[in-house]
């Protein structure tokens, strides 16, 4: 088949679909492989080091006219036009964007987002929720000690001792699993809330004391078991008495990741303004959550802000400043789905009662074949 690695075009995206090592594994497969040139050069991914690995050099038409595109974040209006309708795409297409998939589906290309596969032990080779989001708790906590005036562990010097800073880790999923064990290793003293109860035996293994927040009925107890692994909105009653206790533990802390999230909703809030005013100047709030509008309605997306003597650090693409990591990780995953769309000959073959490849296939047909 003849695979297309365009240059990823949306602002401040520096990872790439493809990298030296799985385009060799393509290759090897009798796959042609068409690289767009500087595709990987923002991920430290050389023209020679593709060419090397057998790939060839290409324009961005070129890439984007292959029958099977693979890219890291959906194409734009811009770049829809030079794909050709019954290609097949694989990417981070965002599944809950209605109208991305009606575009999708319009260029007549049969498409894959890959946030979509479940949350299974077979999946977990091409699961990319979890390879970003590991990464993405790692950057927050190393973040959020750059613009932390102080250190992190605690530190006996001749000229005194200084205290062990006081992370509060929001959610954990994998992001939040990752920060907390982050910044354990950096020192910290950690403590951490989610809703799924699954969640504090993880917690509490990796050092840190979980936030409890009791079930007061068994409504609140079912919900907060969540869907497939996933949270649910949980109810008001239990939403008010976590904001208590969360309120205060952030008061009592230095540096706060929060990272909490229900698929297809607005990111809860979690840290209202009255709990940063509240908080010790110097403190930072890295939200992971911005781009689903934040945990904290006082971070902004994309931005490094100070309100009441809080640094807020609302960037929305972390994984993107672990390019080179981040991408090797990626490609993997794009490998491992593809041995799922492929038969023997390389050519491909959609099948439609493998739960991995249905629920990652969102366009087909002309045809969104999946509800927003
Ligand atoms: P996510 O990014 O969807 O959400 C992050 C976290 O926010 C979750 O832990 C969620 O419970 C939490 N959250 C939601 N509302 C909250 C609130 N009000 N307060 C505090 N926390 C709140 O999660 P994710 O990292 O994508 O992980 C989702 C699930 O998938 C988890 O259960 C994880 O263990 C599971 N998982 C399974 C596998 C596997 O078995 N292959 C791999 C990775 C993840």
């Amino acid at each position: 088949m003849l695979i297309g690695i365009p240059r990823e075009t949306a602002p401040g995206e520096t990872r790439v679909a493809a990298t030296p090592e799985t385009v060799k594994k393509y290759i090897a497969a009798k796959h042609t492989v068409l690289v767009e040139r500087d595709a990987g050069l923002a991920a430290r991914y050389t023209n020679e080091a593709y060419e090397q690995a057998g790939a060839q050099l290409v324009d961005t038409a070129q890439a984007l006219g292959a029958e099977l595109v693979l890219k890291v974040r959906a194409p734009s209006q811009g770049e829809l036009p030079a794909m050709k309708s019954g290609a097949a795409l694989v990417g981070m297409l965002d599944p809950f964007n209605a109208e991305g998939l009606a575009a999708l589906a319009q260029a007549g290309l049969t498409s894959f987002a890959l946030e979509a596969a479940p949350r299974t032990t077979r999946a977990q080779s091409l699961d990319v929720l979890s390879s970003q989001a590991n990464l993405a708790g790692y950057k927050a906590v190393l973040l959020a000690a750059n613009h932390y005036g102080r250190l992190l562990p605690m530190m006996m010097t001749a000229a005194g001792t200084l205290k062990a800073a006081r992370v509060v880790v929001l959610g954990t999923g994998v992001a939040g699993l990752q920060a907390i064990a982050t910044a354990r290793r950096l020192g910290a003293v950690v403590e951490a809330s989610d809703v799924r109860p699954a969640a504090k035996e993880q917690v509490e293994s990796l050092g840190a004391k979980f936030i409890d927040v009791p079930f007061e009925t068994d409504e609140e107890r079912e919900i907060a078991q969540g869907v497939g692994g996933y949270a649910r909105p949980m109810p008001a009653a239990w939403m008010a008495r976590q904001a208590v206790l969360v309120s205060e533990r952030c008061k009592q802390a230095d540096i706060v990741i929060s990272t909490a999230l229900i698929p297809g909703r607005p990111a809860p809030t979690l840290i209202s303004e009255e709990t940063v005013q509240g908080m010790k100047p110097g403190s930072v709030i890295v939200d992971l959550a911005v781009e689903r509008g934040g945990n904290c309605p006082l971070s902004e997306k994309d931005k490094i802000v100070e309100k009441h003597g809080v640094t807020l650090v609302g960037l929305s693409n972390l994984p993107a400043l672990l390019a080179t990591d981040a991408s090797a990780l990626y490609a993997r995953n794009v490998l491992d789905f593809l041995k799922l769309i492929t038969d023997a000959d390389g050519k491909l073959a959609i099948r439609q009662d493998d739960d991995i490849v249905a629920a990652c296939l969102v366009t087909a047909d002309g045809k969104v074949t999946r509800s927003a």
